[in-house]
């Protein structure tokens, strides 16, 4: 039987919820397995106000909203902007990945993601999921440009868990990418390109089916 496991990247808490949140929540409700991990909660980010671990507290009430089982969701600890320094390390972690979860589909970051640390999980995800599907996900804050050819379908009740996995983020709220109305926005804007109510949109990487 093919495999029903699915693997999110996130080089940081909250990239897998704005890349694909809806998505994995449409996935989990088809019978999936999604294996949420994130590899740095920032600590280093967050101002003075915050714990810490903030970002891991929100990141485990947002897997809660999405569906993904407590047991299903890594927090790993690289520093922020220090993932080029750790690249072997990372590359070990995702290849013990592989073997231990054996994904059908792995989420990351896309090719033209700019920033340092998506780059790097970019790099060696692809190096380390050579025979499943890989998709990358679009963070348009992040992307000069988004060459996306897969169209995932959400409904009103995948795109609101979404919404609702973000607001859990209390300590990133001041982004602007948080707001709901551009989350909506560019789901309806992919959801009209796909001739449906709202969607989500990839980078099709690599497709094995
Ligand atoms: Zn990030």
């Amino acid at each position: 039987m093919p495999s029903k496991t699915i693997l999110v990247l996130s080089p940081h808490t909250d990239d897998g919820e704005l890349g694909c949140g809806a998505t994995m929540h449409r996935f989990i409700e088809e019978g999936y397995t999604i294996i949420h991990i994130a590899f740095s909660i920032c600590k280093d980010s967050l101002s003075a106000e915050w714990v810490p671990d903030t970002l891991a507290i929100e990141a485990k009430k947002a897997a809660a909203v999405i569906g993904i089982q407590q047991d299903n969701l890594l927090l790993l600890d690289f520093p922020v902007r220090q993932f080029i320094e750790n690249r072997q390390l990372i590359l070990d972690e995702l290849i013990r990945l592989q073997k231990q979860y054996k994904p059908v589909m792995v989420f990351i970051p896309s090719s033209t993601d700019i920033h340092q640390d998506h780059g790097v999980i970019y790099v060696e995800a692809v190096r380390a999921f050579k025979h499943c599907s890989i998709y990358g996900y679009e963070m348009p804050w992040n992307n000069y440009s988004f060459s996306g050819t897969t169209f995932i379908r959400i409904n009103e009740n995948n795109l609101q868990a979404k919404l609702k996995a973000l607001e859990v983020y209390q300590s990133q709220q001041h982004r602007n990418y948080m707001q709901p109305d551009f989350i909506q926005s560019l789901a309806k804007v992919r959801g009209v390109q796909a001739g449906v109510l709202y969607a989500e949109c990839f980078e099709s990487i690599r497709i094995i089916q």
